[in-house]
């Protein structure tokens, strides 16, 4: 191999986030090589109807072992509650561990902003993390690994359905095309039964698979209209290129055939 392969960290507030943002696009890197870390910040403890928060959390964590079996990912999880995650001195030292444990080159997240709090702030607390993680007089807690030496490249996923919390549409900076990946993103995430199940019973229709299914061929059309290419599965990024933050496009260095640039971003 011509290049040195790298570690990408996935990070998401629930347990099957990674899969509907970016599994595509991890599989696609996974396939060149490059190690592959999943995590996210809960365990999704209130994705039930029926069960407890501790049942469900139990169940949640094995489906997410399980998915990320099928990526050939390690999958990490930050011990937060859902629909509390907040930004505070001790949640941005618990996620900055948890950069400093894996020491990522490239890091992939929810949209800073996005329908649900728990997105949002995650966002946040991987953002701060990102840049956190490599100042050594930054404390975490005992026994955690020490600092980094560099702030990796962060990308922001689309949210959910591609729009703001005011319905309007989120630009993305660029597509990936997943088309040959999209069979193995949904079997990624069919693993996570319990919400699968969920949503089945209360929309009567495989709609876990479906939505996603449905918002990946939207984003490939635009992609096909850009490229001129038929292409029938995207995800979409935008990159965090503020000050600190490495404001070239890393994933082109190892994705360049299969990602579009959207002109109008
Ligand atoms: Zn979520």
């Amino acid at each position: 191999m011509h290049w040195t392969t790298k570690r990408v960290l996935a990070l998401g507030a629930h347990p099957d986030d990674v899969e509907i943002m970016c599994s595509g696009t991890l599989f696609a890197l996974g396939q060149l090589g490059h190690e592959l870390h999943v995590a996210s910040l809960t365990l999704g403890d209130c994705g039930s109807l029926e069960l407890s928060a501790e049942e469900i959390r139990c169940i949640r964590h094995r489906e997410a072992i399980e998915a990320c079996k099928t990526l050939g990912a390690t999958y990490h999880h930050a011990g937060f509650d859902d629909l509390q995650i907040f930004n505070d001195s001790n949640s941005n030292r618990r996620v900055t561990a948890l950069l400093r444990e894996v020491d990522p080159w490239m890091v992939i997240t929810h949209s800073p902003n996005d329908y649900m709090s728990d997105h949002e702030t995650t966002s946040l607390l991987v953002r701060n993390a990102c840049f956190y993680a490599s100042i050594p007089n930054y404390e975490t807690k005992a026994g955690a690994a020490g600092s980094t030496l560099n702030v990796p490249y962060l990308y922001y996923a689309q949210p959910m359905e591609g729009m703001d919390i005011f319905g309007k549409k989120v630009t993305p900076q660029f597509y990936v095309d997943i088309s040959i990946w999209m069979q193995q993103k949904l079997e990624m995430l069919a693993c996570h039964e319990s919400q699968r199940n969920w949503l089945r019973a209360h929309h009567g229709m495989d709609e876990y698979i479906e939505s996603t299914r449905r918002f990946n061929i939207l984003l490939g059309e635009r992609a096909s209209t850009i490229s001129g290419r038929s292409i029938s599965y995207s995800e979409a990024f935008r990159q965090h290129r503020g000050h600190a933050y490495p404001d070239d496009n890393g994933l082109t260095r190892f994705l360049k055939e299969v990602i579009i640039t959207e002109p109008d971003y």
